[in-house]
């Protein structure tokens, strides 16, 4: 089919980003990151000083979002154009996250930035990274894959992650974050975050990136 799409959803720290990345790589396909899209959104609206819970505020906002996304793929990397400035790693910190969980239990919100997302789907093939990708989205999918991983695990994961970049937290302070954006995506009254029907599921506590991609590999050998 022209323009197909892979779908990725799972909870935060689930290994969605590395299996994407190494996807479009391995494939030559664009990247949709949906979740800096509602990063970037959240950043604006602490910018403009919008409160988060005010969807009066943030519709507008979302709908005539000024920002660029540019994916590359030989590089294997991506920078974000926000009102004029660079926010690629000023949208990937722990404030910026719950901020975007907030916006992101909008409906109005979320269904000003849809078409937004669908204008990603690409001649090149598209996969999709987030949490209703597979449901709301991109329903026609050609595969959709839902990651997800014990709490604990992912809160691991982000741990070694943000140390390694030098940032100051704790373990215990982003297991409970985690679990705080867990509970609002999972309990959201629209496009909560879950499987769709015809998702195949992962469960990655126990296997590293390198097994994740093995996994995912298979997945789409036997869809083809
Ligand atoms: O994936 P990431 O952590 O960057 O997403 C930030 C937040 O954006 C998530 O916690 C979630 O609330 C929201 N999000 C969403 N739907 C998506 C992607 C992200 O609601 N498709």
């Amino acid at each position: 089919a022209s323009m197909p799409v892979i779908t990725i959803d799972g909870p935060s720290g689930s290994g969605k980003g590395t299996v994407c990345r190494l996807l479009a790589q391995k494939l030559g396909w664009d990247v949709l990151d949906s979740g800096a899209i509602y990063r970037v959104l959240a950043l604006a609206a602490l910018h403009h000083q919008i409160a988060l819970d005010s969807e009066e505020a943030l519709v507008p906002l979302a709908a005539n979002l000024d920002v660029q996304f540019e994916f590359d793929n030989e590089t294997d990397s991506s920078k974000i154009i926000l009102e004029g400035e660079e926010v690629t790693h000023g949208i990937r910190n722990e404030e910026v996250g719950a901020a975007a969980s907030k916006v992101a239990a909008l409906p109005r919100v979320r269904e000003a930035l849809l078409r937004r997302q669908r204008a990603f789907r690409s001649e090149n093939g598209l996969i999709a990274d987030g949490r209703d990708m597979g449901t709301v989205v991109f329903p026609d999918a050609e595969v959709k894959i839902y990651l997800t991983a014990s709490a604990e695990e992912r809160a691991e994961r982000r741990f070694k992650e943000l140390k390694e970049r030098g940032l100051d937290v704790t373990l215990g302070g982003l297991l409970e974050d985690i679990k705080a954006r867990d509970e609002r995506d999972m309990n959201r009254s629209v496009a909560p975050l879950v499987p769709a029907d015809d998702a195949i599921t992962v469960d990655t506590t126990q296997l590293n990136a390198e097994q994740v991609f093995a996994q995912v590999n298979k997945i789409l050998e036997d869809a083809v």
